[in-house]
């Protein structure tokens, strides 16, 4: 409750449109056409992983506070920086490593 409150105010002050819902009408957002049916998603949803984070250069993308280890000025944040994921939603995790990053950087314009 306490999440979608924060997310509820967040896109609120960013003027993002609330897009969860899904009619399930065809043509609408989160409905696609094969062979002439129609369908919904549904599931599968928990992406993880090809900008993964770590302390090797060599076997990962960013570092501990998504910092691009090959570009000093680049953040990547979100789930994809996610090396594996358990069963449960991923994205109240990678909303937390993307406001540790931004601590980070407004730590680190401040002098
Ligand atoms: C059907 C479904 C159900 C889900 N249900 C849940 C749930 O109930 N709970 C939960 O916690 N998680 C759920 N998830 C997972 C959740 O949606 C993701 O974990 C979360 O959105 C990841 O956030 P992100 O910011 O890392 O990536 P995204 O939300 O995918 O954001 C990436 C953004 O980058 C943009 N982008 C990509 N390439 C470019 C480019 N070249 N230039 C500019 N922009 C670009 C994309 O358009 C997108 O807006 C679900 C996912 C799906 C698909």
């Amino acid at each position: 409750m306490q999440a979608a409150a924060v997310a509820k105010a967040l896109f609120a002050r960013m003027g993002v449109d609330d897009r969860t819902a899904i009619s399930g009408e065809k043509g609408a957002p989160g409905t696609f056409e094969f062979e002439r049916n129609w369908y919904q998603f549904y599931g599968a949803g928990h992406i993880a992983g090809t900008t993964r984070m770590g302390s090797d250069a060599k076997t990962s993308v960013v570092d501990s506070f998504c910092r691009s280890h090959d570009h000093d000025n680049l953040f990547i944040c979100g789930t994809s920086t996610m090396v594996t994921v358990g069963t449960t939603n991923p994205t109240n995790t990678g909303v937390a490593i993307a406001l540790r990053a931004c601590e980070s950087i407004v730590k680190a314009a401040s002098g």
